[in-house]
């Protein structure tokens, strides 16, 4: 049945009449326009390279044949071995997908989460962590953040664990590294799954190994607002528990099994088998095309470049804000911990600085720095309660989550920002906490 990756759909073969591998391919005129998509311009030296192009690709087109296959084919198993290197783990453990959201879930599947079944997840992040729990009707249990790095508290989750909790959720927020080790052994203290969001976290480091590979699974997301992206859309979802591996690649796409066939079929579609007893029907087909695979490819292998240059944005940024008391600026790291400076995160004392965040954020707009606060505690979300429940009673048991948020803490832009863009910001954000020190 050709790689593991393949479906029926374009089993083409060798015989004299194949199954036709897709529908209607890319000719010459369209790929053209790819090119003038991926590559746009105007004026006159654009135009005439344009016209180049065109013949190029015109030329090319009289002797070249379409790619056999558009999805789910050699370059998703090639990236996906890349994947597997550049984490560090085995082959076969990456397997990439539609999104995170998809990738997210396939953890939760295997936990088997389900109606009143609760789930303990930090109370910052993007909906989309929480997107399948709320579905199906479990509870979501906020676990409060560190003040400082404003990612999980292992303590509060340790609190906060009962005999309900299926799965443990830390976000790797911003991209710096949640205290693993502590989660790990509270988790494991009661047999409960541990799944990594780590959307923001690829390439990170927690003590010599990477982000999404320390708990039973790990989910990057490789959305285009993301560190490395597969032309727009996609996600990675790692398992450490070898026995859902193969599993999690056929519940990609609706559990269809080509290892077994039914009568006069040429497959069966079986239960995906979760953890002890779990059994589930896939529901999602979190395929991905070979476009994305190749896109995400060449990404990957300039993925450290990406990274210094985060990394030396945001450490020139922190050497500056950290001459300003009362700034709390992005925390940089050591030898054991590394972010991946996905977000710049900034926090200030609202004591010493004479007003809070909320004051700094509204003077570094009307100074022209773009304000994207799209992180918050998700609880104020009526969505994200659920039926019965009371964000004001959630807010109780999340004190530094509600402190943080409302007094402290933002997040700015960092990467690709020119020198100028960033000491701009660095300025905005000294001229805005001097302003706000003398009462203005
Ligand atoms: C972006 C993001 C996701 C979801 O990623 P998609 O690939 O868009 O589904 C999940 N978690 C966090 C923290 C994110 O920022």
């Amino acid at each position: 049945m050709g790689n593991e990756s393949s479906d029926f759909r374009y089993n083409t073969g060798d015989t004299k009449v194949p199954w036709a591998a897709v529908g209607e391919n890319y000719n010459a005129a369209d790929t053209f326009e790819f090119v003038k998509f991926l590559m746009q311009g105007k004026g006159a030296k654009y135009n005439a390279a344009l016209r180049d192009v065109k013949a190029a690709i015109a030329a090319l087109g009289k002797v070249s044949a379409p790619p056999g296959k558009l999805s789910m084919g050699d370059k998703v198993a090639e990236v996906e071995k890349a994947i597997d290197q550049y984490l560090g783990v085995e082959e076969g453990s990456s397997l990439f997908v539609s999104n995170c959201t998809a990738a997210l879930e396939l953890g939760y599947r295997y936990a088997g989460v389900g109606p009143g079944d609760e789930v303990i997840v930090p109370t910052n992040t993007f909906i989309a962590t929480v997107a399948y729990p709320l579905s199906v009707g479990a509870k979501l249990v906020f676990a409060d953040v560190d003040p400082r790095t404003v990612n999980m508290d292992p303590k509060d989750v340790a609190r906060k664990i009962t005999r309900k909790t299926k799965i443990i959720v830390p976000v790797h927020i911003g991209g710096y590294p949640c205290d693993m080790d502590a989660i790990m052994k509270v988790a494991k203290k009661r047999d409960i799954v541990v799944m990594e969001d780590a959307a923001h976290g690829f390439g990170g480091e927690y003590k010599g190994r990477k982000l999404g590979t320390i708990g039973h699974f790990g989910c990057f997301s490789t959305h285009e607002v993301k560190n490395c992206t597969s032309l727009g859309e996609g996600g990675i979802f790692v398992s450490n528990v070898p026995e859902y591996r193969a599993e999690a690649r056929r519940a990609r796409f609706l559990g269809v099994d080509f290892s077994s066939k039914i009568k006069n079929w040429l497959y069966n579609v079986s239960l995906i088998k979760g953890k002890g007893r779990v059994r589930y029907q896939a529901s999602n087909n979190a395929s991905v095309t070979e476009i994305q695979a190749l896109g995400l490819l060449l990404q990957i292998k300039r993925y450290d470049r990406i990274l210094r240059e985060r990394t030396r944005l945001a450490t020139y940024v922190t050497k500056r804000l950290s001459k300003i008391p009362g700034v709390m600026p992005q925390l940089l790291g050591d030898a054991k911990v590394k972010p991946t400076f996905h977000l710049y995160q900034l926090q200030i004392d609202p004591k010493v600085c004479g007003g809070t965040v909320q004051t700094l954020k509204a003077k570094l707009e009307e100074k022209g720095v773009t304000n994207i606060p799209h992180f918050g505690p998700i609880y104020r979300f009526s969505a994200a309660i659920g039926k019965g429940f009371d964000e004001k009673k959630i807010a109780a048991t999340c004190p530094v989550t509600e402190k943080v948020f409302d007094e402290r803490y933002t997040h700015l832009p960092i990467y690709g920002l020119t020198k100028e863009q960033v000491d701009f910001m660095v300025d905005a954000i000294a001229a805005s906490v001097a302003e706000m020190k003398a009462g203005k």
